[in-house]
Protein backbone atom coordinates (compact mmCIF):
# COMPACT_ATOMS: atom_id res chain seq x y z
CA UNK A 1 0.00 0.00 0.00
CA UNK A 2 3.15 2.31 1.28
CA UNK A 3 4.17 1.99 -2.77
CA UNK A 4 0.84 3.04 -4.57
CA UNK A 5 1.00 6.09 -2.09
CA UNK A 6 4.30 7.03 -3.22
CA UNK A 7 3.19 6.25 -6.65
CA UNK A 8 0.02 8.11 -6.57
CA UNK A 9 1.73 11.06 -4.86
CA UNK A 10 4.49 11.14 -7.43
CA UNK A 11 2.22 11.65 -10.23
CA UNK A 12 0.67 14.34 -8.90
CA UNK A 13 3.43 16.01 -8.34
CA UNK A 14 4.55 15.52 -11.42
CA UNK A 15 1.15 17.04 -12.94
CA UNK A 16 1.37 20.24 -10.38
CA UNK A 17 4.90 20.41 -11.98
CA UNK A 18 3.24 20.30 -15.75
CA UNK A 19 0.78 22.39 -14.78
CA UNK A 20 3.37 25.43 -13.64
CA UNK A 21 5.55 24.69 -16.54
CA UNK A 22 2.42 25.27 -18.95
CA UNK A 23 1.34 28.43 -17.36
CA UNK A 24 4.80 29.80 -17.22
CA UNK A 25 5.25 29.32 -20.89
CA UNK A 26 1.86 30.19 -21.80
CA UNK A 27 1.87 33.26 -20.04
CA UNK A 28 5.32 34.76 -20.99
CA UNK A 29 4.24 33.62 -24.33
CA UNK A 30 1.09 35.42 -24.42
CA UNK A 31 2.52 38.36 -23.31
CA UNK A 32 5.47 38.55 -26.17
CA UNK A 33 2.50 38.08 -28.53
CA UNK A 34 0.34 41.26 -27.18
CA UNK A 35 -2.07 38.63 -26.34
CA UNK A 36 -4.32 38.27 -22.58
CA UNK A 37 -1.17 36.21 -20.55
CA UNK A 38 -3.08 36.07 -17.35
CA UNK A 39 -6.09 35.17 -18.84
CA UNK A 40 -4.61 32.59 -21.50
CA UNK A 41 -1.86 31.20 -18.87
CA UNK A 42 -5.49 30.53 -16.40
CA UNK A 43 -6.93 28.57 -18.86
CA UNK A 44 -4.15 26.51 -19.97
CA UNK A 45 -3.74 25.52 -16.06
CA UNK A 46 -7.35 25.35 -14.74
CA UNK A 47 -9.09 23.78 -18.45
CA UNK A 48 -8.90 19.95 -18.15
CA UNK A 49 -7.32 17.39 -20.19
CA UNK A 50 -4.64 20.46 -21.27
CA UNK A 51 -7.51 21.96 -23.63
CA UNK A 52 -6.57 25.47 -22.45
CA UNK A 53 -2.98 24.56 -23.88
CA UNK A 54 -4.44 23.38 -27.09
CA UNK A 55 -7.21 26.64 -27.22
CA UNK A 56 -3.93 28.84 -26.45
CA UNK A 57 -1.80 27.23 -29.49
CA UNK A 58 -4.83 27.39 -31.76
CA UNK A 59 -5.43 30.89 -30.84
CA UNK A 60 -2.02 32.30 -30.94
CA UNK A 61 -1.65 31.30 -35.02
CA UNK A 62 -0.37 34.12 -36.91
CA UNK A 63 0.52 36.03 -34.28
CA UNK A 64 4.02 37.05 -33.66
CA UNK A 65 6.18 36.91 -31.15
CA UNK A 66 8.95 39.45 -32.72
CA UNK A 67 10.38 42.70 -32.19
CA UNK A 68 11.55 45.39 -33.55
CA UNK A 69 15.26 45.73 -32.68
CA UNK A 70 15.52 49.38 -32.11
CA UNK A 71 11.75 50.49 -30.31
CA UNK A 72 11.06 47.23 -29.60
CA UNK A 73 7.17 47.10 -30.64
CA UNK A 74 5.55 44.01 -31.80
CA UNK A 75 6.07 43.33 -36.06
CA UNK A 76 5.47 40.53 -38.42
CA UNK A 77 8.25 39.15 -39.93
CA UNK A 78 6.11 39.97 -43.25
CA UNK A 79 7.49 43.73 -42.78
CA UNK A 80 9.90 45.02 -44.20
CA UNK A 81 10.94 48.12 -41.89
CA UNK A 82 9.09 48.92 -38.61
CA UNK A 83 5.79 50.28 -38.94
CA UNK A 84 6.94 52.12 -35.30
CA UNK A 85 10.09 53.66 -36.20
CA UNK A 86 11.23 52.63 -39.82
CA UNK A 87 13.78 50.54 -38.58
CA UNK A 88 14.72 47.66 -41.72
CA UNK A 89 13.69 44.77 -40.54
CA UNK A 90 14.15 42.53 -43.95
CA UNK A 91 18.21 42.18 -45.63
CA UNK A 92 18.34 43.69 -49.02
CA UNK A 93 19.85 42.74 -52.08
CA UNK A 94 23.38 44.88 -51.98
CA UNK A 95 23.01 44.98 -56.15
CA UNK A 96 18.81 45.39 -56.72
CA UNK A 97 18.28 46.78 -53.32
CA UNK A 98 15.14 44.49 -53.16
CA UNK A 99 14.13 42.77 -49.96
CA UNK A 100 15.82 39.30 -49.38
CA UNK A 101 15.53 36.78 -46.75
CA UNK A 102 18.56 36.27 -45.06
CA UNK A 103 18.74 32.20 -45.31
CA UNK A 104 18.48 32.73 -49.57
CA UNK A 105 22.03 32.75 -51.22
CA UNK A 106 21.23 34.20 -54.62
CA UNK A 107 18.73 37.31 -54.94
CA UNK A 108 16.00 35.83 -57.10
CA UNK A 109 15.42 39.30 -58.72
CA UNK A 110 18.72 40.11 -60.33
CA UNK A 111 20.86 36.96 -59.49
CA UNK A 112 23.51 38.53 -57.74
CA UNK A 113 24.66 36.64 -54.80
CA UNK A 114 23.94 37.67 -51.57
CA UNK A 115 26.37 38.12 -48.35
CA UNK A 116 25.88 35.71 -45.43
CA UNK A 117 24.29 38.00 -42.75
CA UNK A 118 22.60 37.20 -39.60
CA UNK A 119 19.37 38.56 -39.63
CA UNK A 120 18.01 42.40 -38.10
CA UNK A 121 15.73 40.03 -36.28
CA UNK A 122 14.96 36.77 -35.72
CA UNK A 123 11.94 34.96 -34.25
CA UNK A 124 12.43 33.76 -31.12
CA UNK A 125 13.34 30.04 -30.64
CA UNK A 126 10.72 28.24 -28.76
CA UNK A 127 12.80 26.03 -26.29
CA UNK A 128 9.84 25.53 -23.74
CA UNK A 129 7.07 24.24 -26.59
CA UNK A 130 8.66 20.74 -26.95
CA UNK A 131 8.87 20.05 -23.41
CA UNK A 132 5.04 21.50 -22.72
CA UNK A 133 3.75 19.47 -25.12
CA UNK A 134 5.68 16.47 -23.90
CA UNK A 135 4.47 16.67 -20.52
CA UNK A 136 1.12 17.76 -21.66
CA UNK A 137 1.14 14.19 -23.56
CA UNK A 138 3.10 12.11 -20.89
CA UNK A 139 1.50 12.93 -17.99
CA UNK A 140 -2.01 11.77 -18.57
CA UNK A 141 -0.60 8.91 -19.77
CA UNK A 142 1.61 8.41 -16.78
CA UNK A 143 -1.64 8.82 -14.56
CA UNK A 144 -3.43 6.36 -16.54
CA UNK A 145 -0.48 3.45 -15.82
CA UNK A 146 -0.25 5.20 -12.39
CA UNK A 147 -4.41 4.02 -11.56
CA UNK A 148 -3.60 0.80 -13.80
CA UNK A 149 -0.46 -0.32 -11.66
CA UNK A 150 -1.90 0.64 -8.48
CA UNK A 151 -5.24 -1.23 -8.87
CA UNK A 152 -6.83 1.05 -6.04
CA UNK A 153 -10.09 -1.05 -5.86
CA UNK A 154 -8.94 -3.11 -2.93
CA UNK A 155 -11.60 -5.69 -1.89
CA UNK A 156 -10.74 -5.46 1.35
CA UNK A 157 -11.61 -9.47 2.06
CA UNK A 158 -14.59 -11.71 1.65
CA UNK A 159 -15.91 -15.25 2.78
CA UNK A 160 -17.68 -17.79 1.10
CA UNK A 161 -19.45 -20.70 2.79
CA UNK A 162 -21.26 -23.83 0.98
CA UNK A 163 -23.02 -26.26 2.98
CA UNK A 164 -24.45 -29.50 0.81
CA UNK A 165 -25.51 -31.21 -1.04
CA UNK A 166 -28.92 -32.39 0.37
CA UNK A 167 -31.91 -33.86 -0.64
CA UNK A 168 -34.67 -30.82 -0.09
CA UNK A 169 -36.29 -33.70 2.44
CA UNK A 170 -32.75 -33.56 4.06
CA UNK A 171 -32.77 -29.75 3.79
CA UNK A 172 -36.27 -29.67 5.13
CA UNK A 173 -34.66 -31.82 8.01
CA UNK A 174 -31.79 -29.28 8.55
CA UNK A 175 -34.07 -25.95 8.06
CA UNK A 176 -37.57 -26.72 9.32
CA UNK A 177 -38.42 -23.22 8.91
CA UNK A 178 -38.16 -23.84 4.85
CA UNK A 179 -41.05 -25.83 5.17
CA UNK A 180 -43.10 -22.82 5.54
CA UNK A 181 -41.58 -20.60 3.62
CA UNK A 182 -43.72 -19.98 0.83
CA UNK A 183 -41.30 -18.22 -1.45
CA UNK A 184 -38.89 -20.90 -1.99
CA UNK A 185 -41.65 -23.37 -2.28
CA UNK A 186 -42.90 -21.77 -5.20
CA UNK A 187 -39.01 -21.35 -6.30
CA UNK A 188 -38.51 -24.90 -6.03
CA UNK A 189 -41.51 -25.52 -8.15
CA UNK A 190 -40.63 -23.40 -11.32
CA UNK A 191 -37.12 -25.73 -11.27
CA UNK A 192 -38.84 -28.30 -13.77
CA UNK A 193 -35.62 -28.27 -16.26
CA UNK A 194 -32.68 -29.97 -16.09
CA UNK A 195 -29.78 -27.34 -14.95
CA UNK A 196 -29.06 -25.32 -11.68
CA UNK A 197 -31.15 -22.72 -10.39
CA UNK A 198 -29.88 -20.28 -7.55
CA UNK A 199 -32.27 -18.18 -5.29
CA UNK A 200 -30.36 -15.56 -4.14
CA UNK A 201 -30.64 -12.16 -2.03
CA UNK A 202 -28.37 -9.57 -0.96
CA UNK A 203 -28.04 -7.30 2.37
CA UNK A 204 -25.96 -5.70 4.28
CA UNK A 205 -25.97 -7.30 7.38
CA UNK A 206 -23.70 -7.18 10.46
CA UNK A 207 -21.48 -10.59 11.92
CA UNK A 208 -18.09 -11.03 13.24
CA UNK A 209 -16.32 -9.45 10.89
CA UNK A 210 -18.69 -5.82 10.91
CA UNK A 211 -21.14 -5.14 8.64
CA UNK A 212 -20.48 -6.69 5.37
CA UNK A 213 -22.79 -7.00 2.32
CA UNK A 214 -23.92 -10.48 2.59
CA UNK A 215 -25.39 -13.05 -0.30
CA UNK A 216 -27.17 -15.98 1.22
CA UNK A 217 -28.74 -18.06 -2.22
CA UNK A 218 -29.83 -21.43 -2.52
CA UNK A 219 -28.33 -23.68 -5.40
CA UNK A 220 -30.49 -26.44 -6.65
CA UNK A 221 -29.48 -28.85 -9.43
CA UNK A 222 -31.57 -31.64 -11.08
CA UNK A 223 -30.65 -33.95 -13.69
CA UNK A 224 -27.43 -34.44 -12.50
CA UNK A 225 -25.20 -37.81 -10.66
CA UNK A 226 -21.78 -37.16 -8.81
CA UNK A 227 -22.26 -33.61 -8.61
CA UNK A 228 -19.74 -31.34 -7.08
CA UNK A 229 -19.99 -27.74 -6.41
CA UNK A 230 -17.11 -25.15 -5.67
CA UNK A 231 -18.61 -22.10 -4.57
CA UNK A 232 -15.64 -18.87 -4.14
CA UNK A 233 -15.15 -15.13 -4.16
CA UNK A 234 -14.32 -13.71 -7.45
CA UNK A 235 -13.06 -10.48 -7.39
CA UNK A 236 -12.93 -7.83 -10.31
CA UNK A 237 -10.84 -5.08 -10.93
CA UNK A 238 -13.06 -2.82 -8.73
CA UNK A 239 -12.80 -4.35 -5.56
CA UNK A 240 -16.50 -6.00 -6.20
CA UNK A 241 -16.45 -10.00 -5.49
CA UNK A 242 -18.97 -11.84 -7.07
CA UNK A 243 -19.98 -15.30 -6.16
CA UNK A 244 -18.71 -17.56 -8.34
CA UNK A 245 -20.20 -21.49 -7.89
CA UNK A 246 -19.14 -23.73 -10.41
CA UNK A 247 -20.84 -27.47 -10.67
CA UNK A 248 -19.85 -30.72 -12.15
CA UNK A 249 -21.87 -33.65 -12.87
CA UNK A 250 -22.97 -36.47 -15.26
CA UNK A 251 -26.02 -36.10 -16.76
CA UNK A 252 -28.44 -38.16 -15.16
CA UNK A 253 -32.11 -38.21 -15.80
CA UNK A 254 -32.87 -40.24 -12.82
CA UNK A 255 -30.46 -38.65 -10.27
CA UNK A 256 -32.38 -36.86 -7.38
CA UNK A 257 -32.42 -32.99 -7.34
CA UNK A 258 -29.66 -31.93 -4.66
CA UNK A 259 -30.07 -28.46 -3.10
CA UNK A 260 -26.54 -26.29 -1.12
CA UNK A 261 -26.86 -23.70 1.09
CA UNK A 262 -24.25 -20.83 -0.29
CA UNK A 263 -23.15 -17.59 1.07
CA UNK A 264 -20.63 -14.78 0.32
CA UNK A 265 -19.73 -11.75 2.54
CA UNK A 266 -17.45 -8.91 0.78
CA UNK A 267 -17.48 -5.23 1.27
CA UNK A 268 -19.51 -5.20 -2.05
CA UNK A 269 -21.15 -8.27 -3.53
CA UNK A 270 -21.56 -8.45 -6.81
CA UNK A 271 -24.57 -10.10 -8.99
CA UNK A 272 -23.46 -14.23 -8.66
CA UNK A 273 -22.42 -16.34 -11.50
CA UNK A 274 -23.40 -19.52 -12.11
CA UNK A 275 -21.27 -22.92 -14.40
CA UNK A 276 -22.56 -26.09 -14.90
CA UNK A 277 -19.76 -27.80 -16.44
CA UNK A 278 -17.71 -25.27 -17.39
CA UNK A 279 -20.88 -23.39 -19.53
CA UNK A 280 -23.53 -20.74 -18.44
CA UNK A 281 -26.40 -22.51 -20.80
CA UNK A 282 -28.60 -24.54 -18.73
CA UNK A 283 -28.25 -22.50 -15.60
CA UNK A 284 -31.17 -19.57 -13.87
CA UNK A 285 -30.27 -17.35 -11.66
CA UNK A 286 -33.43 -15.71 -9.33
CA UNK A 287 -33.11 -12.40 -7.13
CA UNK A 288 -35.18 -12.06 -4.26
CA UNK A 289 -36.28 -8.67 -3.12
CA UNK A 290 -34.46 -7.08 0.11
CA UNK A 291 -36.35 -8.13 3.05
CA UNK A 292 -38.71 -11.11 1.63
CA UNK A 293 -37.40 -13.88 2.28
CA UNK A 294 -34.20 -16.19 3.57
CA UNK A 295 -34.21 -13.12 6.53
CA UNK A 296 -35.45 -15.96 9.13
CA UNK A 297 -32.66 -18.08 8.11
CA UNK A 298 -29.89 -15.82 7.21
CA UNK A 299 -29.02 -15.45 10.90
CA UNK A 300 -28.23 -19.02 11.37
CA UNK A 301 -25.63 -19.22 8.38
CA UNK A 302 -24.32 -15.44 8.80
CA UNK A 303 -21.69 -16.95 11.07
CA UNK A 304 -21.44 -20.53 9.50
CA UNK A 305 -17.84 -21.44 8.98
ZN1 LIG B 1 10.79 49.97 -34.54
ZN1 LIG C 1 19.02 41.68 -56.23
Amino acid sequence: MNGVVILIAGVGLLLVLSLVLIGVFVWRDARSRGMNAAGWALCAVFLPLFCGLALYLIARTGRSAMRCPQCHQPVSSEYTVCPFCGTELKLRCPSCKRPVEYIWKICPWCSAELPQRTPPVAEKKERWLGWVLAMSILVPLLMIGAIVLSSPFDHGGFSTVQDGPYTVEELFEVQPELVEDTALNEWLEKCQEDGVYLLWNRQVLGGKDGDKQTLVGYLYLRGYRDVELDANGDPNYWGRVSLKAELTGIPDENAEPVIWFVRLRANRAGTPELLLNGSESQTWLEKVEDGQLLNDIIDFYIHAE
